[in-house]
């Protein structure tokens, strides 16, 4: 049974088709600059040379027919016909708080990805056009729609809810959501399997990529993360801002004649690592300026990890213990002085990082030594292979 997953953004659409008897990646694939000149489409099959396409293409519909078309040429395709195709799972930001878990696509639940629209301005539109197009393209398969948002409804009132005006919440759903949601639910539940832990362990999983978030869960529930209605609360990521004073953006606009508008576009946009760093978003840059001693890269370095540290701390409390701490996304996958650095911060607590354990790049392994307090994982993410394991459910 193959399962393909689709990704829509504005412009672009990201595939893979996963052989589920095995969770192999049968094919995958990314249409870019749809709508706009040079669209085009690549796709990798393994053992085949990658396949190109330029071509124009109008909208998402257009898209989804050549991803069709792409994924079962006689040549360069995976599959013989749409028939070798069970199921259709999508990605979906936002689902409000009307999901509270992933659910088949029928005409309620788009009515609900619309209602949405506001929450997740940038990829609700675009997840939507994904799944028209699929259902025009490949009609009468199963389309599932798998929200980053579900994860966190299982947070308990107290931990969504902001010190606001209960109203604001009342009238326009304004709680807590988190994002990621999807990566955290793959890695919390990876890691109780790998680490062979009681299947109601605490785990705290550091989803460190250009975007960044944290969680809190238990048996693979969440607790708490650390994004909030939008993805901006929380961890200092690449150019977001992470946790701020909210006065801070009527002080920016009043000193720099900015209406609210510009101000968080330089929150979400010109912030985190780039701006604190004046250096680059990308972690990797900051590494290398660090090893100069460059002093915006050991400040931005610094803040960095202590927030983590921070919020790492807040969960055990949240969770009352911890059994296993678990690091995922490009710089938890793939840098080690940082995954050592942030375990610095709790060996108070008796977590030991085994340098020699530690010292790997995108692998699922336990990087604690063996008398660590609470286990320390290297747990990569596969949020494509969550989605398609959801729909393997529901489409059954
Ligand atoms: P997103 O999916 O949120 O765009 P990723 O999960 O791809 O982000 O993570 C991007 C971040 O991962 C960048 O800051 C980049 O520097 C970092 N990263 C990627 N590869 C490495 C590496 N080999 N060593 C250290 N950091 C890396």
């Amino acid at each position: 049974m193959n399962v393909l997953v689709v990704n829509c953004g504005s412009s672009s659409l990201k595939y893979q088709l996963i052989n589920m008897e095995n969770e192999s990646v049968i094919a995958k694939g990314l249409v870019e600059r749809i709508g706009i000149d040079g669209s085009n489409i690549v796709q990798k099959v393994p053992g085949k040379d990658d396949y190109k396409i330029e071509k124009p293409l109008k909208d998402h519909v257009e898209a989804a027919t050549l991803m069709f078309s792409t994924l079962t040429d006689s040549t360069h395709g995976a599959v013989k016909s749409l028939d070798e195709i069970s199921a259709i799972g999508h990605r979906v930001l936002h689902g409000g708080m009307k999901f509270t878990e992933s659910v088949l696509v029928d005409d309620k639940v788009k009515d609900v990805i619309k209602e949405c629209f506001d929450l997740g301005p940038l990829h609700n539109p675009a997840n939507l056009m994904g799944i028209e197009a699929c259902e025009k393209n490949a009609p009468g398969k199963k389309n599932v729609a798998v929200f980053d948002t579900t994860f966190g409804m299982s947070m308990e009132e107290k931990a969504y809810l902001y010190a606001i005006p209960y109203e604001y919440f009342e009238k326009y759903s304004i709680r807590r959501y988190g994002f990621h949601g999807t990566s955290h639910m793959f890695v919390s539940r990876e890691t109780i399997k790998f680490g062979n832990l009681k299947p109601d362990a605490k785990v705290i999983v550091c989803h460190l990529g250009n975007g960044a978030s944290i969680s809190a869960s238990i048996g693979g529930k969440c607790v708490d993360t650390s994004m909030g209605l939008t993805p901006l609360e929380g961890l200092v990521m690449g150019t977001r801002s992470g946790d701020l004073d909210p006065a801070i953006v009527q002080y920016i606009s009043h000193k720099e004649n900015k209406n609210v508008d510009e101000v968080l576009n330089i929150l979400n946009k010109k912030s985190g690592l780039l701006g604190l760093s004046g250096i680059s978003s990308d972690c990797r840059d900051i590494s290398k300026k660090l090893a100069e001693k460059d002093p915006g890269a050991v400040r931005t370095y610094n803040v960095m990890l202590y927030r983590i540290a921070k919020y790492i701390g807040a969960y055990m409390v949240a969770l009352a213990g911890c059994d296993a701490i678990s690091f995922t996304a490009g710089i938890g996958e793939n840098d080690i002085a940082i995954r050592k650095a942030v375990c610095d911060y709790l060996s108070f607590l008796g977590v030991k990082i085994d340098d020699e354990r530690n010292n790997i790049r995108g692998e699922a392994r336990l990087i604690s030594t063996d008398d660590s307090k609470i286990k320390v994982f290297l747990m990569p993410t596969n949020e494509e292979l969550m989605i398609a394991r959801e729909t393997l459910r529901l489409a059954k």
